[in-house]
């Protein structure tokens, strides 16, 4: 973590400002703090591995008893739950190693990641359209500077978008320590990270931030109205008028029942967190067809409550910025923030000089969430030579511009599969 991430950084139980406690072991370099134990009024938070550690569960009591005995191995250890020792061995040479990927990384952290899921994500409908809002709202708050942050944010698929938009970087918050890490050496390299409980006060200060997103996450909270007035409080700038977003993507609906579902709330009850600002809510199926039909993202619609009530995934802005609720024309291709590679949901078959791709769901399951994404992904594509080896030389021709628009291939980033 940055030095300077202590003076946004507070204590989630007494409010109070972080300090590294230099009597206890710790690791800085430059402006980094790598290892070490931070103190509040209260109590004693740990770092590991550039990542502050923001809560008390059991993993972070014994991964700072770790780092006061000078083993920062051992504290990664716990906070990663690598309790069997080949296991743990076994991460730790795929950690080690520069070339290692993504889905080895998910492999040796053991099956409670749900690896093919995420290795999938940057394809499914649910992403395809919460990448198009997140994009759409934090670039229009984000216009004269501010940070973001992504509550609940996993391994950081969606905090990826807001590398380019936000300033300082964004920051990645969730309470799974193996997710957080995996974004910082993976999915979202350059943002900062937090281990922190979203079931608890956020442990930053009060307009830390300009946008504040929580996505496909939300209605797994019990304690929703604590976390959208802490949503709140983070975007609440002193002087200049407010200008920050809440924006709470895909969250279920208790209305229309899908299969992971948590417990969500219906539309009356999401209006009511809301103190201070007035939300609106959007039933995703329409912003997913605007995606889908190549746009614009029209945030300037009012959908009907009937309309709402009868989508299983709502996505829900709040904001005094007028910017945000207008038609948002969709970006298109651009030279990668990471390599453009094959959608991992294609299997190819060598054909003629080129290949031809088939869309292969990885299991029942994925094909009973995800299958809406047959509405823009093809059955079967060929690929000619030429463009593969022009994938594979790192240029954007017009015929792999098509290709990432219909999300065949994919913006991934480095070392991913
Ligand atoms: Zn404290």
């Amino acid at each position: 973590m940055n030095v300077s991430t202590l003076d946004i950084l507070r204590c989630p139980y007494c409010g109070g400002r972080l300090e590294l406690v230099t009597s206890l072991f710790n690791r800085c370099e430059g402006d980094q703090i790598h290892t070490g134990v931070l103190g509040c009024h209260c109590c004693t938070f740990v770092v590991v591995e550039g990542i502050p550690v923001m809560h008390l569960l059991e993993a972070s009591t014994k991964a700072r008893e770790h780092v006061e005995a000078g083993r920062p191995d051992l504290a990664r250890h716990a906070l990663l739950g690598l309790n069997d020792r080949a296991q743990a061995q076994r991460f730790d040479r795929v950690a080690a190693a520069d070339a290692a990927t993504y889905r080895e990384a998910v492999d040796a952290l053991g099956p409670q990641l749900e690896g093919g899921y995420f290795l999938y994500r940057f394809s499914d409908p649910t992403y395809v359209v919460a990448q198009a809002v997140v994009r759409a709202v934090a670039a229009s708050v984000l216009t004269s500077g501010g940070r973001a942050i992504d509550i609940c944010g996993g391994s950081g698929h969606l905090t990826r978008s807001l590398l380019d938009l936000s300033s300082p970087p964004p920051v990645l918050a969730d309470l799974y320590f193996s997710k957080v890490w995996l974004a910082r050496r993976f999915t979202a390299p350059g943002c900062e990270g937090v281990c922190c409980d979203g079931n608890a006060p956020m442990p930053f200060s009060r307009g830390a931030f300009r946008f504040a997103m929580c996505t496909d996450a939300f209605m797994y909270i019990w304690t929703k109205r604590q976390l959208i007035g802490e949503m709140a409080r983070l975007i609440d700038e002193e002087g200049d008028g407010v200008q920050g977003a809440i924006l709470i993507g895909h969250t279920h609906n208790q209305r229309t029942w899908c299969p992971s579902h948590g417990q969500p709330l219906p539309q009356e009850g999401y209006r009511d967190l809301f103190e201070t600002m007035a939300p609106r809510i959007f039933a995703e199926g329409g912003l997913f067809a605007d995606v889908v039909t190549g746009g614009p993202l029209n945030l300037a619609r009012h959908d009907s409550a009937e309309t709402i009530d009868a989508d299983p995934a709502l996505t829900i802005i709040a904001t005094r910025q007028p910017e945000v609720f207008r038609p948002h024309a969709l970006e298109g291709p651009r030279q990668p923030t990471g390599e453009y590679r094959l959608n991992p949901l294609y299997v190819a078959e060598p054909s003629g000089t080129g290949i031809t791709l088939r869309l292969r769901f990885p299991s029942e399951d994925y094909a009973e969430e995800y299958g809406a994404c047959r509405q823009y992904l093809p059955e079967t594509v060929m690929v000619d030579s030429d463009a593969l080896a022009a994938m594979a030389a790192g240029q954007l021709t017009p015929a792999l511009m098509n290709l990432a628009r219909r999300r065949v291939i994919l913006d991934l980033p480095k070392r991913y599969y």
